[in-house]
């Protein structure tokens, strides 16, 4: 083990003229390091203010270790994509000179928690301190908090330097147990930042544009949208480890990793999307189709998981794409550049905010008393209904679905049957390659499920077919017909809305933003609304066949 100081500097000073390396070697063997650094796997910010020196006292630790490999079944592509993101993560911190032990599940077995594998590491390298980035989980930041190494080490907390709005300042902004509008969140990100603003003006004199951006893909649309820039990332020796490690996990595995693992391949993902997609982002947002095979992810980004790793700062992205709309032969227009500053300056960011001002209750809020079991095919695919089989299969087979796939189809469909938000949450937690809790809880619970009582959302995102319908062409290849309410092929959709906005009547018919579909509802025949309630009900009781 060794004790601190054992490593005398007036030797040093002799031999000082020995190569890096050597001297670097040396060092560690003889354990004289004062502190360790931990480097969470969605912290891999190359640019915090913690690489800006470099310190032979410093060790780095970046580990896969097997809490989080395993606190929920993640997708394969997730874990190999951290996992590979984390290695080259500390290739490129060692090639510039810093000391960093990278452990792989290999190495961590043998500890049964973070904090075990932490005490352990202080204690055998015989630190004086231990210094970590706030977790952006609060499962983990409460790990991190109670962390008990003893008297001897001084534990020291750094900010992750990635997120615009600092931390401390999300209780100032974002009330607590009430609804907080997005919308004034981001114009006051929009006016602090000084983002697409003329003055204290939004540019164009609108804030936003999202009229403009609901248009349906028509079969002419379809040729034009890009295909995917994908990498061929090998992870079969990650692969290999997983298995061996028996990590449960779901999901299509690949050898070659589509995803970015560090901040190369992000920037070249940044620059395709800004170069081929950004002048159609708003345009197409909500946008469905089953043409999409190897166009799946259409004119969207694909930068999540390059942003929750930190591999990409979202300052960096905004600046990316508005330097595209400044180009003087610009494709890109004032619409489409709203649209997705918004997204990361807006949704991103108040999300984050609303998670740490409601944790840890918002992780038990059940407003609906949803109590459903969550049907087989959502982890399957397996299902006749031709919305819920596209997006559940893309998920399974690519890790990703856009948003509207995720609110408006999985989501809407879960919300609508009444399923437990706890097993939703861990869906959504599972299946996605930006799956992390802070940003996947307030979008499923929150926004998807309406479980917070409206904490994100004025209303509930309920939609019948005819939404999904507008939205997609999925409806003309499905075993049910949109069209219908309540015979055998009648769409769920359509009757099990109708169910919902009945058993939630109390909560939402005084709701300004829902009280039309009321009014609807009771100009309605009355033998027709008891058929789709009862087709509802029927729909409930098989909902696995359905
Ligand atoms: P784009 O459409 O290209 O958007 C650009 C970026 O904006 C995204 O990369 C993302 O960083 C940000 N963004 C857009 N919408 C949101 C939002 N609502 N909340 C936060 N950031 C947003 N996003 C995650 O990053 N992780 C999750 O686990 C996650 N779970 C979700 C669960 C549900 C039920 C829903 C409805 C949404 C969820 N989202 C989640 C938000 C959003 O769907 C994804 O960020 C987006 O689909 C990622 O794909 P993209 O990078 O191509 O996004
Ligand atoms: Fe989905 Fe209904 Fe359309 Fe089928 S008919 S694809 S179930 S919305």
């Amino acid at each position: 083990m060794g004790g601190k100081g054992v490593f005398c500097s007036a030797r040093l000073g002799r031999r000082c003229r020995l190569a890096d390396i050597r001297l670097r070697y040396s060092r560690s063997n003889m354990n004289n390091f004062h502190t360790i650094r931990l480097v969470l796997g969605d912290q891999l910010n190359r640019e915090h203010s913690w690489y800006k020196n470099i310190d032979d006292g410093v060790l780095y630790v970046i580990a896969e270790i097997h809490q989080e490999a395993t606190y929920v079944t993640h997708h394969i592509q997730k874990l190999c994509s951290f996992f590979a993101a984390m290695a080259d993560f500390a290739q490129s911190l060692k090639a510039d000179g810093h000391t960093v032990q990278h452990y792989s599940l290999d190495e961590t077995v043998q500890y049964e928690s973070l904090g075990h594998m932490i005490r352990s590491l202080c204690e055998h390298y015989g630190v004086e301190n231990f210094d970590y980035q706030a977790p952006d989980e609060f499962r983990l930041m409460e790990q991190m908090k109670n962390l008990d190494l003893g008297p001897q080490f001084q534990i020291t907390c750094y900010d992750t330097e990635h997120f615009l709005l600092p931390q401390d300042e999300i209780s100032q902004i974002i009330n607590a147990g009430k609804h907080n509008r997005m919308e004034s969140f981001y114009r006051k990100m929009r006016k602090r930042f000084n983002i697409l603003m003329d003055a204290d003006q939004p540019l164009g004199d609108r804030w936003n544009f999202d009229g403009e951006n609901r248009k349906k893909l028509k079969p002419a649309d379809l040729a034009a949208v890009p295909e995917p820039l994908l990498f061929s990332n090998d992870v079969g020796e990650i692969l290999r480890r997983i298995e061996k490690h028996q990590i449960k996990s779901v999901g299509e595995a690949t050898d070659n990793l589509p995803w970015p693992i560090n901040h190369l391949q992000a920037m070249q993902l940044l620059h395709f999307f800004c170069q081929h997609c950004l002048p159609n982002f708003g345009r197409f947002q909500d946008a469905m189709t089953r043409h999409g095979e190897n166009r799946w992810s259409l004119y969207h980004s694909r930068l999540s998981f390059a942003l929750n790793s930190k591999l990409l700062h979202p300052m960096q992205v905004i600046e990316t794409a508005i330097e595209y709309f400044d180009r003087t032969d610009s494709s890109v227009d004032l619409a489409q550049i709203e649209g997705f500053v918004r997204q990361i300056l807006g949704w991103r960011e108040y999300i984050r905010a609303v998670y740490w001002a409601n944790m840890p209750g918002y992780a038990q809020l059940n407003e609906l008393n949803a109590q459903r079991d969550l049907p087989e095919y959502y982890w399957t695919g397996k299902t006749k209904m031709a919305c819920m089989q596209q997006a559940i299969d893309q998920s399974l087979n690519y890790a990703y679905a856009h948003h509207i796939q995720r609110l408006m189809v999985t989501g809407n469909f879960a919300m609508l049957a009444g399923v437990n938000p706890d097993q939703v949450d861990d869906w959504y937690l599972s299946v996605y390659i930006d799956a992390v809790e802070w940003v996947e809880m307030p979008n499923t619970r929150g926004m998807s499920q309406f479980s917070d009582g409206g904490l994100i959302a004025t209303k509930p995102y309920a939609a019948s077919g005819s939404y999904i319908n507008k939205m997609s062409d999925y409806c003309s290849d499905c075993h049910y017909s949109v069209k219908e309410r309540f015979t055998e092929q009648a769409c769920p959709f359509n009757s099990l809305y109708w169910h919902f906005m009945q058993r939630h009547g109390d909560t939402f018919s005084r709701n300004p933003r829902t009280a039309m579909a009321y009014r609807t509802w009771e100009k309605m025949d009355s033998d027709v609304k008891r058929d789709i309630l009862a087709r509802a009900e029927y729909c409930l009781l098989n909902i696995e066949s359905l």
